[in-house]
């Protein structure tokens, strides 16, 4: 169903559209609304209505509303994780991680409601006093993917809610049922009717509807470098704002002394934590250390794969079919087209338990080279290539050799190749000693290059996304005062 102006609706065309459960193909979760522009326009009618109270509602009460909504998502943390875990396919802990994150953020951007969100700055002029403000956009669209679909929606919706913004989320065709009762507990905060509203459906349709509403002034995006082309393009020819989270080749640098047990740690948590569907998930390693690869691969091995519900699992599965095509198609162009070698992994699972659903073995390719497409492209799945090189130099020149720059990570004990890292690496997110996933809420979250377009997600960052900047000047001087002129010109 779609939430419109505080009413659960079918989309006006009665179409539907399946929900299925990436671990089992034939548990149907439910049919959800398959929405068009017509399901827009009445979206973007309800959130216009809605819009003055709450552009007038203090932000400090809007924040009170979103320290409930924290509460209630607390309340519910078990159910939801179970949800996501049936139709997502993450395992249960990290159903219980990605709930967190919108939990933790709402309580953050709660206390934001009552903090300075401006400056005051001196003036040049006598008795006369300036201070900046920020002033919602209006109307904002929220497009969102299916890898985090409790955290990434909250991640948009919080701020834009606290800004003073009306919002109209377009959730991902996998996981509508998420997005539904994140609205169901927005609701039941007591949030008012047409502040949040929600339209499923498609991307080609629901999708491209409300990003070329006029009266949609913003878009928040995260999803494929493509679809964000496309959606910056009708953006820019609108001259509405987009704001960009897209994809990437996140890296692991390996020092020689690093400590190699940690790095094997954080580098299988990192590439293969949600099987690899992380916008931050390590699918290169750049390693100068001898004893890394063999140490990985042995890791690996242990892997239990099976369903997310599954609290011994240490793999789930993919989310649909197509995106375990994708992923084979892409061990297959690393094994022929790169010839790099194939270390472990590689296959398709489909025996038993793994009949029903998407699943990928963990996937290793050793002897790697920075220009191959594995070590290029996103892959989105439970493959890492491991680079070898022979210094730091040359490592770090890998790591900045892709066109995406989100998250880079370096292990090592020596400060100056740690420093080096941390000052040359063209990603948004650095890590020293841990792994490649793992942001918190209060930093900004977003990536330089092909990653984004210059916004940033979480922290205080996430309201430059939300609201524009307004300067204001207030003269008490009761005469016309003229900046840069001289007294009496
Ligand atoms: P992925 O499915 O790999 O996460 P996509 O970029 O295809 O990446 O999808 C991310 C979100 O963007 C989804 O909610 C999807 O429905 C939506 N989407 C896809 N194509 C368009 C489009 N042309 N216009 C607007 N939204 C789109």
């Amino acid at each position: 169903m779609n939430f419109i102006g505080g009413k659960w609706v079918p989309a006006r065309s009665g179409r539907t559209m399946e929900d299925r459960n990436p671990a089992d193909l034939d548990d149907l979760l439910g049919e959800v609304a398959r929405s068009d522009a017509a399901d827009v326009d009445d979206a973007v009618d309800a959130a216009k209505a809605a819009y003055p109270e709450w552009f007038a509602m203090p932000m400090p009460k809007r924040g009170e509303l979103l320290r409930r909504i924290g509460l209630l998502l607390e309340n519910h943390k078990d159910e939801l994780s179970h949800l996501m875990t049936r139709e997502m396919g993450k395992t249960l802990k990290e159903a219980r991680g990605d709930v967190q994150e919108g939990i933790d953020f709402a309580f953050f951007m709660a206390g934001l409601s009552r903090s300075a969100i401006g400056e005051t700055m001196p003036s040049e002029l006598s008795r006369k006093f300036s201070l900046t403000m920020r002033h919602p956009i209006g109307i904002v669209g929220l497009i969102t993917p299916w890898n985090f679909p409790i955290a990434i929606p909250t991640w948009k919706q919080w701020p834009a809610m606290l800004a003073g913004n009306c919002s109209i989320v377009k959730a991902a065709e996998d996981t509508p049922l998420c997005a539904q009762r994140l609205m169901e507990l927005i609701d039941e905060a007591g949030v008012p009717a047409g502040v949040v509203n929600l339209v499923q459906g498609t991307g080609e349709e629901a999708g491209a509807a409300l990003v070329s509403h006029p009266d949609v002034r913003a878009i928040s995006f995260t999803g494929s470098l493509e679809t964000g082309k496309i959606i910056a393009a009708e953006c820019g020819r609108q001259m509405k704002r987009y704001s960009m989270e897209l994809g990437s080749k996140n890296v692991t640098i390996v020092m020689p002394d690093a400590d190699v047990e940690l790095a094997v740690e954080g580098i299988a948590w990192g590439a293969f934590a949600t099987s690899g569907q992380r916008c931050t998930a390590t699918s290169r390693v750049v390693s100068l250390h001898p004893e890394f690869a063999g140490a990985l691969i042995d890791k690996v091995r242990t892997y239990k794969i099976g369903p997310g519900s599954d609290e011994s699992v240490d793999l789930a599965p993919l989310i649909n079919r197509t995106q375990r095509d994708r992923v084979l198609e892409y061990i297959r162009v690393g094994r022929e087209d790169d010839g790099a070698s194939l270390a472990y992994g590689g296959s398709a699972l489909t025996d038993g338990v793994h009949a029903k659903g998407n699943y990928i073995e963990p996937t290793v390719f050793l002897d790697a080279t920075p220009s191959m497409r594995i070590a290029q492209e996103e892959i989105f799945g439970p493959v890492t290539a491991v680079i070898p090189v022979d210094s730091l130099d040359a490592a770090i020149a890998a790591a900045n050799s892709t066109k995406y720059g989100l998250s880079a990570s370096i292990y090592t004990n020596d400060l100056t190749a740690a420093m080096r890292a941390v000052t040359e690496l063209e990603f948004g997110i650095v890590y020293v000693n841990a792994p490649t996933i793992g942001a918190e809420v209060q930093l900004p979250f977003g990536g330089m290059k092909s990653t984004g377009n210059g916004f940033r997600e979480a922290g205080i960052h996430a309201m430059d996304e939300f609201s524009e900047w307004k300067a204001v000047s207030i003269d008490f001087s009761h005469r016309l005062q003229k900046a840069q002129f001289q007294p009496g010109e």
